[in-house]
């Protein structure tokens, strides 16, 4: 028998990457209602720790265009304790669940334990091969520790979303050639982030997700407010004038890409 998914609305860009959840609560209704009317198609919202998964769901399961991401965020790291394996693995059962994360290493800010980072995301990455869900991954200041868990045989069949990707081309080129997507955010608007653009030509069409990151790293014009999912506008008009491609061709293929990684929001 062959199943047909449903036709999906990708005149506008989907928002991959938005923490809806650290907006005020009475901001995040209106911060949909203007990214809707501004033709944004869809929304991801990735969890940071595990108390927050309850909320979220609520929040996805109020709105047919909103779905998640549940796990444990780097910086949350050092929460992670033996019970939140089963824990996660029974809350992404909710079929808004499409993905687990937003997980990661991050040696920037360093703020949990390395070991303890590591230790999150090995699980979270076990669990995401063994449900066949994508992570989606957090990756600063850490480009040869990741890439040596990326290559660990354990995670072969890891799909990922590498989010707000700034990790230079030859970081790229690997994670492309494990299949992954990349994820380009406001960083991509700004003047001085040439290191950030130069992955755009090597991107396979339907493996380059558009997000906001929503409340930080606004794009150009907005730029140092606050950041919200109508922006991510702006981040695929920019992509659209790097490639030469139309605005509405940007969007078609970016929201096929999101549908074809997060599988479970297809449904
Ligand atoms: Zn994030």
């Amino acid at each position: 028998m062959i199943s047909v998914a449903p036709a999906r609305d990708l005149s506008g860009p989907i928002d991959s990457h938005c923490h809806l959840q650290s907006l005020p609560p009475d901001e995040r209704e209106r911060a949909l209602d203007d990214a809707r009317e501004r033709g944004v198609r869809g929304f991801l919202v990735p969890a940071i720790r595990l108390a927050e998964a309850d909320e979220i769901l609520a929040l996805c399961h109020r709105h047919p265009d909103v779905w998640c991401a549940l796990g444990v965020h780097p910086h949350d790291a050092a929460s992670w304790q033996p019970g939140d394996r089963e824990r996660l693995r029974s809350l992404l059962a909710d079929p808004k669940a499409v993905a687990v994360g937003e997980c990661g290493l991050d040696f920037y800010y360093d703020h949990a334990p390395r070991e303890a980072q590591f230790r999150a995301l090995r699980e979270q990455w076990e669990l995401a091969v063994e449900l066949d869900l994508p992570v989606v991954v957090h990756n600063r200041d850490s480009n040869e520790e990741m890439l040596g868990v990326v290559r660990e045989e354990a995670f072969r069949d890891l799909r990922a979303d590498f989010h707000s990707f700034a990790g230079g081309r030859a970081m790229a080129e690997e994670l492309l050639a494990h299949g992954f997507s990349l994820g380009l955010s406001g960083m991509i608007t700004f003047p001085k982030a040439d290191n950030v653009r130069e992955v755009i030509p090597i991107l396979p069409a339907d493996r380059c997700l558009v997000e906001t990151d929503t409340p930080y790293l606004a794009p150009i014009p907005y730029r140092g407010k606050p950041n919200r999912p109508a922006y991510v506008v702006e981040i695929a008009r920019r992509l659209a004038e790097e490639t030469g491609e139309s605005y509405a061709e940007v969007c078609r293929r970016t929201g096929e890409g999101f549908f074809r990684l997060f599988r479970k929001a297809a449904e």
